[in-house]
């Protein structure tokens, strides 16, 4: 019955999710649809299972998309972690999974802290965080935009799919080492993460079979074609993820 009532809630949704570009990729557990929300904020439906990363209300009005069953969030800054697109998507049961440093920002907020070399699975969903940050590019004051130890990419895995979500990163060794990576989420702005260049750079390690770049703003995310044209075995995917 449980199941019947969620496939039921995810038809009222519907009309509202068509507004957004989704591509579905078979897991071998059943379907995973991905939903572009736009910049760094997707919503993937797994399951019956409606799983928001980075909701934020700049992107989307989170009263009305599907509540949550499981929010993660990458790292604190307000392009990625906002409390009132979050408490619009929770229902009973909701899981939200954050950093230390969302936390200490939120106070009370009743989340599962999820630090860099983490692993949890989560309602049949295995999570790893791991190290996104900054080598090279810093604020004026020499701190980096992203210092190593306060965000987190995640690694999903969707029964025998590897879903990478790159959070504000550039192609850092840990990242890089990656393997068997499925779908790759990579961040593409200066100054605060990545160029193409340094896109392709990680994407040629880490060999994903879908690269999505996102949370590109004024990059022209068709840059990477060329960058990646020697290489056959990636497959780019630009969607609206400005
Ligand atoms: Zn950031
Ligand atoms: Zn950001």
């Amino acid at each position: 019955m449980k199941g019947l009532f969620s496939l039921l809630a995810m038809l009222i949704f519907l009309p509202v999710m068509g507004q957004f570009q989704s591509d579905v990729f078979k897991t071998s557990e059943g379907e995973l649809e991905m939903f572009f929300i736009g910049h760094g904020t997707l919503m993937f439906e797994y399951e019956n299972l409606v799983i928001h990363i980075d909701p934020t209300s700049r992107e989307a009005d989170y009263g009305l998309l599907p509540p949550a069953d499981l929010v993660l969030v990458t790292h604190q800054h307000g392009d990625h972690l906002d409390l009132n697109a979050i408490n619009q998507i929770m229902k009973e049961g909701t899981q939200v999974v954050m950093t230390q440093r969302c936390m200490e920002q939120l106070e009370d907020f009743d989340a599962r802290l999820m630090n860099n070399g983490d692993m949890e699975t989560i309602l049949g969903i295995g999570i790893e965080a791991y190290p996104a940050y900054n080598i090279v590019h810093k604020r004026s004051s020499g701190v980096a935009y992203h210092p190593k130890g306060e965000g987190n990419a995640y690694l999903l895995t969707f029964g025998d799919t590897r879903v990478l979500i790159g959070g504000d990163t550039e192609n850092v060794p840990e990242l890089k080492m990656l393997k068997d990576i499925d779908v790759a989420f990579l961040p593409m702005n200066l100054p605060y993460t990545m160029s193409p260049e340094m896109v392709a750079d990680l994407a040629l390690a880490i060999q994903p079979s879908v690269l999505y770049p996102y949370h590109y703003g004024q990059t022209d995310p068709k840059e990477l074609f060329e960058l990646l044209e020697d290489d056959s075995k990636i497959e780019l995917r630009i969607r609206d993820l400005r």
